[in-house]
């Protein structure tokens, strides 16, 4: 197919990519998109221009940040899936053409305003260069993810990404004040502002954060900065069963309050591939054990570790665990390193089925309890590898290919798994999409499990806003679509 002229006319030649294929292929592997394109616009007025066009054109536009998405929102909607992976099939016939359109070139640092604990970036800003923009002027951007050094904050507000710090400083949603956009239609959004409050109608930045490129393009944003920590301690605690986890977790924050920052559970066998195929893991711990639970604290104050020695030792006297201190940058960092290896270290096991749920926290253990014997009865020989946020009722509950089993066989089951882990998310209150988004992975389940209200109204949003559906189409609903 090729690009209408329009289209192609609306940027600068040297925006348009000669090489497609690193647009086209995502994290996971298990998209194998096309386009017709791929463009780098270096300014919103590029994007508003561009938009204009696919608009006028019927182009569909598909916003890619660093690509790091694990649900397949950052390519192209395919038929073509490596998985057994039953979701609504898109038509994408009615379309001209499709490109990808990439942040990357959109990089800046705008400024930062240590004063008013801010700053304005690019969309296409890398998120470790936010982070270390902050740290220039002695603040703290807490949105800290292990893809850190690819992912970009306009792929960050897209998907609401989670991530290490949401226990202590909430999601991406928590840490935006302002926004710039450009429209399907390419009308430009103008909401810079650094304001703690403003009630000038709908607010905006809450629609579009989380749309997942479906309803606008987000071309820069104004963020939170917050006190630089100076005191941080992790402790890495081995435990018996995901209740002791629970317990920890309460008492941790009954005496140190908001001193505790993150909290992570990984399983045993998370535990052992990071071991296995992650570089430089290390156990501090001479023994295995059933559950790990890293804790992360931070704050101000001189007396910080003694005040975590002193939580653990009453955690010991009450549970019988085990547990290592770090105080030292190097030493926290192996610990953290351990924990972060994991999403890495489990492709090396081979294919996985993943599911990105969140419960009440209270309700992990009864959750775990029963996932696991689910997914046992479906596949007794099946790896479970759960590992996640606890501190946010966050679990990553991905399942690893049988050894004895070839990948196709044991992706076959997809569906069937999908759907005991969903189901029994849904009855203990919980969300089957908790921070990695729909993206097109997950349009059927969201139609299944979500209120007729809801969908209604997302579906009544996503037409007034783009009402050729030529923002992202094939993702987050599968229905509603015109041309
Ligand atoms: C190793 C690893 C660890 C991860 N850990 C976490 C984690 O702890 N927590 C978490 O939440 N996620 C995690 N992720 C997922 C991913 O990194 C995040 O979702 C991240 O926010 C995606 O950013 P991105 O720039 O890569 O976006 P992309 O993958 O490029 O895009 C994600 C979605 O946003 C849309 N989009 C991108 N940019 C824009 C824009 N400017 N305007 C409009 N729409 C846009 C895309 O169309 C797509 O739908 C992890 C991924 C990996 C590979």
């Amino acid at each position: 197919m090729r690009l209408p002229a329009a289209v192609v006319a609306s940027v600068p030649a040297e925006r348009w990519q000669q090489d497609l294929t690193p647009f086209l292929s995502e994290w996971r592997g298990l998209f194998f998109a096309q386009a017709d394109g791929a463009v780098c616009p270096q300014s919103t007025g590029e994007v508003a221009s561009l938009l204009r066009a696919c608009s006028a054109e019927r182009v569909a536009v598909v916003p890619q940040g660093g690509n790091t998405g694990l649900v397949g929102g950052s390519v192209p909607f395919t038929a073509e899936v490596s998985a057994a992976l039953e979701r609504p099939v898109f038509d994408m016939s009615a379309y001209a053409a499709v490109i990808v359109l990439s942040l990357t070139a959109m990089n800046r640092v705008r400024s930062v305003d240590p004063e008013n604990f801010s700053m304005a970036l690019d969309a296409g800003c890398v998120l470790a260069d936010a982070q270390a923009a902050a740290e220039g002027v002695n603040r703290y951007f807490p949105l800290s993810v292990a893809s850190e050094r690819q992912c970009q904050i306009g792929g960050n507000l897209a998907s609401n990404c989670g991530g290490i710090n949401v226990l202590r400083y909430g999601n991406t949603r928590d840490l935006v004040l302002g926004i710039e956009a450009v429209t399907a239609q390419g009308e430009v959004i103008n909401q810079m502002t650094s304001l703690r409050k403003n009630n000038m109608g709908y607010s905006l930045k809450d629609l579009l954060v989380g749309s997942e490129g479906s309803l606008a393009i987000i071309t820069a944003a104004v963020l939170k900065l917050f006190p630089r920590p100076t005191e941080q301690v992790t402790a890495l605690l081995a435990l018996q069963q995901p209740d002791d986890a629970v317990t920890v977790l309460a008492q941790a924050r009954e005496q140190l309050g908001d001193l505790v920052s993150g909290c992570e559970l990984m399983s045993a066998q998370a535990f052992e591939f990071a071991m296995q195929y992650g570089s430089d893991c290390r156990s501090p711990f001479s023994q295995s054990s059933a559950w790990y639970l890293l804790l992360e604290f931070s704050g101000f104050e001189s007396t910080l570790p003694q005040r975590v020695s002193a939580l653990m030792d009453d955690l010991v006297t009450k549970l019988a665990l085990q547990f290592s201190l770090a105080v030292e940058a190097a030493e926290r960092e192996a610990l953290w390193h351990i924990r972060k290896s994991i999403p890495g270290a489990q492709k090396h096991a081979g294919a996985s089925v993943k599911h990105d749920v969140s419960v009440p926290v209270a309700s992990i253990p009864i959750f775990l309890e029963r996932a696991m014997a689910a997914v046992t009865d479906l596949m007794p020989e099946v790896r479970p590898c759960p590992f996640g946020h606890l501190g946010d009722g966050n679990l990553h509950f991905n399942l690893s290919q049988p050894e004895s089993m070839s990948a196709e066989a044991f992706l076959a089951q997809w569906q069937d798994f999908n759907r005991v882990v969903h189901d029994l998310v849904i009855e203990l209150g919980g969300s089957i999409a908790a921070e990695h988004g729909v993206g097109q992975m997950k349009t059927g389940e969201l139609q299944h499990y979500l209120d007729e209200g809801s969908y209604a109204m997302m579906t009544a949003i996503k037409q007034a806003l783009d009402p050729h559906n030529i923002l992202n189409p094939g993702k987050v609903l599968s229905s509603g679509a015109t041309h």
